[in-house]
């Protein structure tokens, strides 16, 4: 299984000089499997020029597997050239918005209605397919299996492991470690507590012993303390993770869009510097990185 970074920003694309080595798409990724096909994490604006590699591909089909539907993840699916072509087939997965009372279909065609986007969903000349995920789904796409696991954050979000042959890679999507909202002299402190290391356990079990752990790591730790409660975690929030889960591999993403690359560098020598002996490899997102697992 191959896996390729096309966007790694989270929030919104952020071009320019200072952003031109890391990257300024937003979240996608892309996964090849040990036959050679194409399972996408994320419909961000990095998906644009990954359906102009696509398009160019033999494979017809291939699976995209959204992991919440804010703008950062959907944003660039009116430009993936293979849905405008008859003899494409693109399978999507995601959850139903409990709250909004939308699935994945109605929340992507919106997007592509006249007063945002020249081209309705319903002219997509491709055969598309929509999946709507109840968590613990289990997936067979050709030769991989996908699963899911709800993660923390202001919209129902599901991280996704994906196996093929003995290899595996889990995507967190957007996650923010779970706070505790009660102070700890508080009668419900534990209860809530309880909550908490419920809900861990359960992703860190859906990504146990995974080769590559992606995850969200927009925040350092000051930044965290000013944005509680708008769904991402921080460096550390997302080691500590993938300790948890015994990952072997680790690359941070979704990089806060005012992230330079100077900065990325920066952090990355200090995580280095700070790694035990025992901590997996980690890297930091670029678009461009590509890491094959065998
Ligand atoms: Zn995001
Ligand atoms: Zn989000």
């Amino acid at each position: 299984m191959k896996v390729r970074f096309w966007g790694v920003r989270g929030s919104i694309a952020s071009p320019g000089p200072s952003t031109v080595r890391y990257g300024g798409n937003t979240t996608c990724i892309e996964l090849t499997t040990d036959a050679g096909h194409t399972i996408i994490f994320d419909a961000g604006t990095g998906i644009r020029p990954l359906g102009l590699k696509l398009l160019a591909a033999e494979q017809k089909k291939c699976a995209v597997c959204i992991s919440h539907t804010h703008w950062d993840h959907i944003q660039g699916l009116p430009f993936f050239v293979p849905l405008f072509s008859a003899d494409r087939e693109v399978h999507f997965y995601g959850a139903f918005d409990p709250v909004y009372q939308k699935d994945l279909e109605s929340i992507l065609a919106q997007q592509m209605e006249y007063c945002y986007f020249p081209i309705r969903a319903l002219e997509l000349k491709a055969k598309l397919h929509y999946h709507t995920l109840h968590e613990g789904a289990r997936i067979e796409f050709e030769d991989a299996v996908i699963t899911n696991v709800m993660m923390n954050h202001p919209v129902l979000t599901y991280g996704y492991r994906v196996d093929c042959n003995g290899k595996s890679v889990f995507f967190s999507g957007d996650h923010e470690p779970p706070h505790n909202i009660y102070d700890s002299d508080d009668t419900f402190y534990g209860e809530y507590d309880q909550l908490i290391q419920d809900k861990v356990g359960r992703i860190c079990e859906v990504a146990n012993e995974v080769d590559l752990f992606i995850i969200d790591a927009q925040y350092t730790e000051p930044e965290l303390l000013q944005k509680r409660g708008w769904g991402h975690g921080t460096f550390s929030s997302a080691l500590a993770m993938a300790r948890r889960a015994k990952a072997k591999k680790v690359v941070f993403t979704h990089h806060d869009p005012s992230r330079t690359d100077d900065q990325l560098d920066r952090i990355g020598a200090k995580l280095q510097a700070q790694r035990r002996s025992n901590d997996p490899p980690m890297l930091i997102a670029a678009e461009g990185l590509e890491i094959d697992l065998g």
